[in-house]
């Protein structure tokens, strides 16, 4: 038997999110009168953690996929996916050219050196660009006093048939946090764009969610939003809940009790005995540690569930095993279903939060050992939407 641990990839759940963000925005569009952006699903970093493939399959309505790695661009191809596809950090080397164009991958240019080596490219087919303006993130991008020029040098480019469509795109550091910074971005991008023709690209999840972020564009403007945290049923904000969004869970992770202790009061648990008995009490040993992506420094009362019980993690987590409070839980024993996160136990966030970080960086870790199992997409929910072709080949 492989230890009792595993993690629950829920496709429906991944489905749900994608139509209830679009639902947040096009009833915002239509109380503005407008359209709303359309969706790229990010789905970087394997897609948060759930897989490409699960993402592919799930996100099948989505306008676009939006990623950085360029293997994981090819196995979306190479799985079918027809849309556009946009590689968030553009490409790295010359010869990362040719993989763009045999796979029609839409790229950002958001440096001098990118243009320079698009520009020395043989000639080839040619690729959709969204120059990146950085407009206070100073991570990616041109600085307002630069994208001028850079976003010429790609009108030139698209004359010259390297590009056949040039975009604008900026990210926000603080759509999360600060209205008042997000506007002044905001500011900032309209103001280096202003009378530039193409489409435009700025929110992110929380920007989505914030219709003055998109709605500020004339509404003849194409624009597309970059959706990631919340397609997985986490929050970008540290004070409104995914539930309250009205997002689910698309990961859980799930173990099972694997041994008892009895502590008497005054006695350590675990690696440095970070957690001193206050009474007499059981504890139990959850199947799964920092090697199965369970973050190491999460605090003494972190929230887990056993047997549909809320309760805490005393202690350190170990590599392979963490220890749980089951005071609350007197017929738990060895065998018990415990919640890491997800379903119906503690969310990401609430687990993150407690450890002071963020969901995504959670659900991201999750280690490759942890088995994976995925609940699919309802048969005629994946027929309705022509994937399933198996069902196409009985049509036929
Ligand atoms: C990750 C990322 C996103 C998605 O951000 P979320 O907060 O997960 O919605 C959008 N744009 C860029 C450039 C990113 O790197």
């Amino acid at each position: 038997m492989p230890r009792p641990i595993s993690a629950t990839i829920s496709l429906p759940a991944l489905k749900h999110n994608l139509e209830c963000m679009r639902g947040h925005m096009s009833r915002a569009g239509r109380e503005r009168g407008r359209e709303s952006p359309r969706i790229w699903a990010v789905i970087k970093a394997n897609a948060y953690g759930h897989g490409i493939e699960q993402a592919k399959q799930a996100f099948a309505s989505a306008d676009g996929l939006a990623m950085l790695d360029l293997d994981e661009a090819v196995r979306c191809r190479e799985a079918g996916w027809q849309g556009p596809i946009l590689m968030l950090e553009g490409f790295f080397q010359p010869r990362d050219i040719a993989v763009l164009r045999d796979y029609s991958l839409s790229t950002v240019l958001h440096c001098q050196e990118q243009l320079e080596m698009l520009q020395s490219a043989p000639p080839g087919k040619s690729l959709a660009a969204w120059v990146k303006l950085n407009t206070g993130m100073n991570r990616l991008g041109f600085a307002p006093e630069a994208f001028g020029a850079a976003h010429d040098w790609a009108r030139q480019l698209l004359q010259q048939g390297r590009l056949h469509e040039v975009g604008s795109m900026m990210h926000f550091a603080r759509a999360d946090d600060d209205a008042a910074f997000t506007r002044i971005q905001l500011e900032r991008f309209h103001e280096a764009t202003a009378g530039r023709p193409g489409a435009v690209s700025v929110c992110n999840s929380a920007a989505s969610l914030m219709p003055e972020c998109w709605a500020s564009f004339e509404p003849s403007t194409e624009q597309w939003a970059r959706v990631g945290i919340c397609l997985y049923g986490a929050s970008p904000f540290a004070h409104r809940s995914a539930h309250s969004l009205g997002l689910l869970p698309a990961m859980s992770l799930q173990s099972e009790i694997i041994g008892v202790q009895q502590v008497r009061k005054g006695e350590g648990v675990g690696y440095g005995h970070t957690f001193i008995a206050e009474t007499d009490m059981r504890v139990g040993v959850v199947a799964c540690g920092y090697a199965d992506g369970y973050p190491r420094h999460a605090p003494n009362g972190t929230p887990i569930q056993v047997m549909g019980v809320r309760t805490r993690v005393v202690g350190r987590v170990s590599m392979d095993m963490l220890i749980v409070d089951l005071s609350a839980v007197p017929s738990a024993g060895v065998g018990s279903p415990v919640v890491l996160w997800g379903g119906s136990g503690p969310s990401v966030d609430e687990v993150a939060q407690a450890c002071g970080t963020i969901g995504y960086e959670l659900l991201c870790a999750l280690a490759p050992r942890v088995p994976r199992s995925i609940q699919a997409l309802a048969a005629t929910q994946a027929r309705q939407e022509g994937h399933d072709k198996n069902f196409l080949g009985e049509l036929t």
